[in-house]
């Protein structure tokens, strides 16, 4: 007899902000093999190990099966009813003593559109207040508040199949080939079959061999970087006067900038020789179809803000957007659903769709469609919750698949808000940094459990599906919500997560045309997207920008330094980031096969400053800042540059973020970890 075939179930990668479908194969509940889709509208047959084989954790000894409440031995086992009653009290207790504001919530890329979408309306209808943020706060906020300015609306400005028939690339402050693997392999062809890229980053990354030309800027330089470009861009006539005339504004304080701006300045600024700045310059200003990709090393800084619109100048002296003549300005996200967390509105300044809960008309449309007022006061972002906790002013803080222990910098000051808050709850799948400090751990399901939608870097909606069910008694972040809302005493509606999506739907005209039922049909669909009969808006403003007088809008800001500067007592700049077989705080890679690929936190280490301490290749050593210490097994290569050394964070035991410093994005409180001064000291 022929066996029947598994059951296979087609969903979205739950890691980067690629978004790559996956055909998920299943076996008695447990997972056969992960393919990648041959028909993935990003992915196309391709996948890296991360969404292939990192799945063993759904199964380890360790996963969370029931609720944990601390008690006198800490945390012990208990059931649902007795979990949620604790926590509805425990909300109570906090809004009596301190109001709806003395209650917060951290949502996270972890959860779907309509678990984002079902957190950020429980803390505005349920308990009355703004304060609810997510992870973006930590890595791309600078991009939604940058793009914005720039161009009027918070995501990338073209998809990836655009940037792919771009003639020139210049990829900023982003290592794809290891973060993004299947992006980097597209981008790598592309660079194969002609196109001149240009990299930007301190470090040799990935794509830096295959670059025409790779500008090494100091780490906290790339504002100073971007001007020098534009000034070649100005002074060499490089630039869309046409486009400029009518599509832009800001120019003669730009230009009155950038006089500030020559090479030989910029050189001296950033590290980075003159002739290379033009050589760069010149690539990116006479290409036909120039187009901007960029990560984390263009966010994460205390200008990281001014570091996105830098950028964007450029895309818009050159008329590179919204004409089809060049493809704009594309953040990488690191995770997949980190944009449609934020598209979700669990943000504390707006609503889904990012209307401001400031202005009035948006609050009455949302005050319309859940029937109770919206709160008109800007929330809490993440850092300043924890400022509140530390100063007891918040009562309850509910943090929802995020390990704000391991991956938040300045961790000891992070554990010790929570420890002085009375009540933190906590959603996840193991018993990580962040649960351990909690007072109730809720049991979740992951990617590959639940039901709902993702959006990748693209603004690309697309179907998460169940391949196997959830352990022991864990259940969805949806469920957990409604969960508590009806211990709180309020059914919130939305019973499954299509009708979440349609309930965003009715709130935003962004994603008015979307809903579970189109995505199975078509598969994926770009916001904006305010028409169910027509396709979703993949490249944006061919008519006009989205700003209030329709132009793209130059930035005139200076280069200021970073937060810290390296001097006798911390002589190096640390700089942190992903790794290829790794996903940021490595709860879920390290638990399977991905830990083999990688089992070792190392710092990278010049070999200057490796003779320079006395350090050996595979030697522990310590890094110390002026915030904590972490140890590590020293790696002495080239790909770091001199005066810097390199980590991951997906090793929460090794303590990096215990060393990384809180200066934040002066805009958004993005924070900067990529730099901080360190020393280090043989182990
Ligand atoms: Fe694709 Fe990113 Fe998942 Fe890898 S981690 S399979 S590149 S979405």
């Amino acid at each position: 007899a022929v066996r029947p075939a598994p059951p296979m179930t087609r969903t979205t990668c739950g890691y980067c902000g690629v978004g790559c479908a996956l055909d998920v194969v299943a076996e008695e509940d447990r997972i056969a093999a992960v393919l990648p889709a041959r028909d993935g509208p990003v992915n196309r047959g391709h996948a890296c190990v991360k969404g292939r084989f990192a799945h063993g954790y759904l199964t380890s000894p360790e996963r969370l099966t029931q609720p944990l409440l601390r008690g006198e031995h800490g945390l012990e086992p208990v059931g649902w009813d007795e979990a949620l009653a604790h926590i509805a009290r425990g909300l109570r207790a906090a809004i009596r003593a301190g109001g709806p504001d003395a209650v917060a919530a951290i949502s996270s890329a972890r959860s779907t559109n309509e678990e984002n979408y079902l957190v950020q309306k429980f803390m505005r209808v349920v308990i009355g207040t703004n304060n609810v943020d997510n992870c973006s706060r930590l890595c791309h906020s600078p991009s939604a508040a940058g793009l914005t300015a720039s161009f009027g609306l918070p995501g990338g400005t073209d998809t990836f199949d655009d940037v792919e028939r771009s003639d020139c690339l210049l990829v900023v402050g982003a290592n794809p080939v290891e973060a993004h693997p299947v992006i980097g392999a597209r981008l790598l062809r592309r660079v194969l079959r002609g196109a001149r890229l240009v990299v930007a980053d301190p470090r040799a990354v990935g794509l830096a061999p295959h670059a025409d030309v790779h500008l090494r800027p100091r780490p906290g330089t790339n504002v100073a970087l971007c001007h020098g470009l534009a000034h070649v861009l100005l002074t060499e006539g490089l630039v869309d006067d046409e486009f400029l005339r009518h599509r832009a504004a800001g120019l003669p304080e730009l230009t009155g900038l950038l006089a500030d701006y020559p090479p030989d300045r910029v050189a001296d600024l950033t590290g980075v020789p003159a002739a290379d700045l033009v050589a760069a310059a010149r690539l990116y200003g006479r290409a036909e179809r120039p187009a901007i990709v960029y990560g984390l090393g263009v966010t994460e800084h205390l200008h990281g803000t001014d570091g996105v619109r830098a950028l964007a100048n450029l895309a818009i002296l050159r008329g590179a957007v919204g004409t089809g003549r060049g493809f704009g300005v594309n953040p990488l996200r690191g995770q997949n659903n980190v944009q449609g967390a934020s598209d979700m509105g669990a943000l504390p300044d707006v609503l889904p769709g990012y209307g401001k809960v400031t202005d009035p008309a948006v609050r009455a449309r949302a005050e319309e469609v859940w029937g109770v007022p919206v709160p008109p006061r800007p929330g809490l972002r993440i850092p300043e919750m924890f400022a509140a906790a530390r100063a007891g002013r918040l009562g309850a803080l509910w943090v929802i698949g995020e390990d704000v222990c391991a991956t938040d910098p300045d961790a000891n000051r992070v554990a010790r808000a929570l420890d002085i808050c009375p009540l933190v709850v906590c959603d996840e799948l193991f018993l990580s940094e962040t649960a351990r400090h909690a007072d109730v751990v809720l049991p979740v399901a992951s990617w590959l459990e639940k039901d709902g939608t993702f959006v990748n870097f693209d603004r690309r909606f697309q179907r998460v599906r169940p391949a196997v069910a959830p352990p022991g008694r864990a259940r969805t972040d949806f469920d957990t919500v409604r969960a508590v809302a009806e211990a709180m005493g309020t059914d919130l509606g939305c019973p499954t997560p299509a009708d979440a999506l349609a309930e965003c739907a009715r709130m935003s005209p962004h994603f008015a045309g979307l809903s579970h039922r189109r995505l199975d049909r078509e598969g994926a669909v770009c916001w904006p997207c305010p028409d169910p009969d027509r396709p979703g808006q993949a490249t944006l403003y061919r008519e006009r920008f989205a700003t209030a007088d329709g132009r793209a809008h130059l930035a005139a800001v200076p280069h200021l330094p970073p937060g810290e500067q390296p001097d006798g007592d911390y002589p190096l700049v640390m700089v942190t980031g992903r790794r290829w077989a790794h996903y940021n705080s490595g709860s879920m890679t390290r638990r399977g096969g991905n830990l083999a690929l990688d089992p070792v936190d190392h710092l990278d280490i010049h070999p200057d400053d490796a003779v320079r301490y006395g350090l050996r290749d595979g030697e522990p050593v310590q890094v110390i800042s002026r915030y904590g210490r972490a140890r590590l097994i020293a790696r002495i290569g080239g790909e770091t540059a001199p005066g810097q050394v390199f980590c991951s964070f997906h090793f929460p035991a090794s303590g990096v973020n215990r060393v990384t410093s809180d200066h934040a994005d002066t805009v958004t409180s993005c924070p900067e970890y990529k730099v901080t001064a360190v020393r280090l000291a043989a182990d």
